[in-house]
């Protein structure tokens, strides 16, 4: 009998490294943030002593440079230095959408992570690119669903269910690789946000009697939970385990399969955090994302994207008080941008997403340097036929909308 290893993710190990406790994000220069126990992409050495005010100047350089040819687009949970810079910022999904639609710029900078860029890449003109200011910048949610495991996992559910069409429909989250994303387009199913995961899942219901769910199993089960799908029909595929764990009985009852990922940054919140919040702020409104686990949403009031929490806390009266339960960058700006209402995180420890944390300010001058000589650094690109299928599975979310 063989048995298999449990790989866990590097990025999982190095998630909590920027974490601590007297809540200072400060940016550093690249010398000293290198000390934090994470792989870091090599750069110039001349870029690692670099003082905040350098990297300023000089990136406020390159970008009149530069001009309207690049444009950067950062994501929600960049830190404040980097977002200071960006063009445009959004989630996940929004940005995609703005760098399909931007046509005018020759070049993408995307401040956000692997997944990302590799999707405004799909998503982009053939005569764009998509430059990742740091490649060490993936996601500890994504490498959880490898594509060999994910094939693994397509094949023996084939075994045990048929391979008729309309027996099982492969939806995956955003937070995926394009390889997960192509196995979800070229076997008829879609891609979702955390905007649409329920649109998305009604999308895969009127054509399929169940759904594969990669690779945030919380996401998943939160919203066939909240669609009333009975937590008993939903079954934890573990791709380090035979059959996933799973008996071929369970696999044919089951109404949704959902891959063992997580969220490092948002399995951190707890029932407890919750408890204490009301405790401590009487009237509180605790706002949640949907990648924590089902009784943090259970004991939550409300749970959404991070556009969903931006736009709700950006709505709420003066004077009122929010604990919210997502990434720490975006939870602080939000406390700065509006000083009227109490906003704090759930958790106690400053705790970013040490993926998004490593987009340092200097990574971002480096590759701005490098196109002002004509270089391209860093360039992220899916080649076919993986980007062709993956943009079926993403034109197919486009289409379910939400
Ligand atoms: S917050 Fe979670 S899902 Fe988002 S990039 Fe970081 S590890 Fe990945």
């Amino acid at each position: 009998m063989t048995t298999q290893k449990t790989v866990i993710p590097i990025t999982e190990l190095e998630q909590s490294a920027f974490c601590q406790t007297e809540g200072n994000l400060r940016t550093k220069t690249l010398e000293e943030e290198f000390r934090a126990g994470v792989r870091w992409q090599k750069v110039p050495t001349r870029y690692l002593k670099l003082s905040v005010a350098e990297l300023d100047r000089g990136i406020a350089e390159a970008r009149t440079a530069l001009g309207k040819t690049t444009i950067v687009l950062g994501h929600h949970y960049q830190r404040e230095d980097i977002i200071k810079y960006a063009d445009f910022r959004g989630d996940s999904y929004k940005l995609s959408k703005m760098a399909a639609q931007t046509r005018d710029a020759r070049v993408i900078v995307f401040c956000g992570v692997h997944f990302m860029a590799e999707t405004a890449d799909i998503l982009a003109g053939p005569d764009q690119t998509v430059i990742l200011p740091n490649m060490a910048a993936g996601c500890s949610m994504a490498d959880m669903a490898r594509t060999d495991d994910a094939e693994d996992c397509w094949s023996d559910l084939a075994s045990v269910l048929g391979g008729a069409p309309g027996e099982i429909i492969p939806v995956t989250y955003m937070n995926s690789t394009a390889a997960i994303k192509a196995l979800c387009g070229r076997n008829g199913g879609l891609v979702c946000t955390s905007s649409n995961a329920a649109e998305a899942f009604k999308w895969a219901f009127a054509r399929g009697r169940r759904i594969l769910f990669l690779p945030d199993q919380h996401l998943g089960r939160n919203t066939g939970f909240q669609m009333g799908i009975p937590l008993d029909e939903m079954v934890l595929w573990s791709p380090f385990r035979p059959m996933g764990g799973l008996t071929p009985d369970q696999i044919r009852k089951a109404k949704v399969i959902l891959w063992q990922g997580h969220c490092s940054v948002h399995t951190r919140f707890t029932v407890e955090q919750i408890n204490l919040a009301r405790e401590q702020n009487p009237g509180v409104s605790v706002l949640v994302h949907p990648e924590c686990t089902l009784d943090v949403i259970r004991a939550a009031d409300l749970n959404g994207s991070t556009e969903f929490i931006a736009k709700t806390i950006g709505a709420a009266p003066a004077g009122s008080v929010w604990a919210v339960g997502t990434e720490i960058n975006l939870v602080n700006r939000l406390a700065h941008e509006y000083p009227d209402k109490k906003i704090f995180c759930l958790d106690p420890i400053v705790c970013p997403c040490a993926t998004m944390y490593r987009i340092h300010p200097a990574y971002l001058l480096w590759v701005l340097e490098g196109l002002m000589t004509g270089l391209v650094i860093n360039r992220v690109h899916v080649s076919e036929p993986v980007r062709g299928q993956a943009l079926l599975a993403l034109e197919r979310m486009l289409e379910v909308g939400g």
